[in-house]
């Protein structure tokens, strides 16, 4: 035992992982336990598959422009925060950094909301547990889909047994407040969704009036923030939106893996008192919010283990916001973006959404040009400028190709190394058959 405390202390001290993980284990080997030493070697001599080539080569991940819809680049802060040592996942200190994203989060979402949190997973988590925690199998939930995260949303309610009604528009196409107080009376749903960022459209969606709307109707507003958090204007509190959910790895520049999510006093109240548990243990709300430390007791309680080098990223990366300001941040994608579509134009190219007011400053979306094949133009883009750029979505494939500048990426400098590779693909790719 002694032998064991020692060879951990010298192997910390020499901050090699590699002896930590082996003391135990060697400990064994060389133990008088007979019986456990035969049982290891047994097992050390009994593998068959060997160890695959490509496990025995370093790992090669390379440099890449990423000025499509997301992930985005990270910042060399926001990679060092990921890459600083592990501690667990609740210690103390642990909690006090999930604390700091809480304010972090109520900041960017511009709420006073108790319950925030971030969920360990992608965008996708925390849309399965914003539907998942508000509503019970039989409820009914009007869905607005003008895009692919409508579509997402829809199947994900439909999957948990409620009953979902979808409002359809083509990409680019956005509802009226009078559209959605009159499909709200018709079917008195639980949940109204709408993607704030549509970014497999481009297309930034109008909120004011419509947390008003859904309060009269008894109905939660429901927003997806993914693509626009930290891109384009949004006022939580302000614009009564019940439950809002974002990505790390859009404008705010952290690796893909959280999503912070708030739900407000009314939203509280409808998932904490249901009748049925939510189907996913998971993305449960009543055990998120203890491990969060939102529901007010002193004990927080093993749940699962939180991505700890994700959090500390995420928290580098609302600091960042924090620093630079709200503001500034909302300015800076809106310049960037105003030249972007300026030189994209001057170009030759037509914008995808007419309106410059409900263009998304974070994603651009371009109608694929006449007599050219858009995949043939996002390879050579990819090949000869090693940027990545995307095509469409869902409903918008064969519709668009999408740029995004977000956050860290968002500036004049990479808007025209992203119209330097268009214009030297529109000008090598073979005007072609498709
Ligand atoms: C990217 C995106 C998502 C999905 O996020 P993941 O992290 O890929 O799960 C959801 N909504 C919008 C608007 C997005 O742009």
């Amino acid at each position: 035992m002694i032998r064991l405390f020692t060879m951990l202390q010298r192997s910390l001290f020499s901050r090699s992982a590699l002896l930590v993980q082996t003391a135990p284990f060697e400990n064994l080997l060389y133990s008088k336990n007979t019986h456990a030493a035969s049982c290891i070697h047994r097992s050390l001599g009994s593998v068959t598959i060997p160890p695959p080539a490509c496990m025995l080569r370093p790992l090669e991940a390379p440099l890449r422009y990423l000025f499509g819809p997301g992930p985005s680049n990270v910042p060399p802060r926001v990679l060092a925060a990921g890459g600083r040592p592990i501690i667990g996942h609740l210690h103390p200190e642990m909690y006090e950094i999930m604390n700091d994203i809480k304010k972090g989060i109520q900041y960017a979402f511009q709420t006073k909301n108790n319950m925030t949190i971030a969920m360990s997973g992608s965008g996708h988590t925390a849309m399965e547990c914003a539907v998942f925690n508000t509503v019970e199998p039989g409820e009914s939930v009007v869905v607005a889909v003008n895009g692919i995260w409508g579509e997402r949303v829809a199947e994900i309610a439909e999957r948990m047994g409620a009953r979902v009604h979808r409002m359809v528009k083509a990409p680019g196409g956005y509802y009226s407040n009078e559209e959605i107080e009159q499909t709200l009376a018709k079917h008195k749903p639980v949940l109204f969704f709408l993607t704030h960022g549509e970014s497999s459209a481009g297309l930034v969606h109008p909120v004011d009036g419509i947390g008003d709307i859904c309060l009269r109707h008894n109905c939660l507003f429901l927003v997806d923030s993914v693509a626009s958090l930290g891109g384009a204007p949004l006022f939580m509190d302000e614009q009564k939106i019940d439950i809002l959910y974002t990505g790390s790895q859009k404008a705010l520049n952290a690796p893909p893996g959280t999503a912070p999510i708030s739900f407000n006093e009314r939203a509280c109240k409808k998932m904490f008192n249901r009748k049925t548990k939510p189907v996913s243990y998971l993305l449960d709300m009543t055990h998120l919010s203890n491990y969060w430390g939102c529901d007010g007791k002193t004990a927080r309680i093993y749940h699962h283990t939180g991505p700890v080098s994700g959090f500390f990223s995420l928290r580098e990366s609302l600091s960042i916001l924090a620093e630079k300001g709200l503001e500034n941040s909302w300015r800076q994608h809106k310049e960037v973006a105003e030249y972007l579509w300026k030189g994209l134009e001057d170009l030759g190219l037509k914008l995808f959404i007419k309106d410059k007011d409900l263009r998304l400053p974070c994603v651009t979306t371009i109608s694929i040009p006449q007599g050219y094949n858009w995949r043939e133009l996002l390879t050579y883009i990819m090949k000869h400028h090693q940027m990545e750029m995307t095509g469409g979505l869902g409903p918008s494939v064969g519709m668009v190709l999408r740029v995004g500048l977000m956050g860290y990426n968002c500036n004049k400098a990479n808007a025209d190394l992203a119209l330097a590779a268009l214009a030297d693909a529109l000008k090598v790719c073979p005007k072609s058959k498709a």
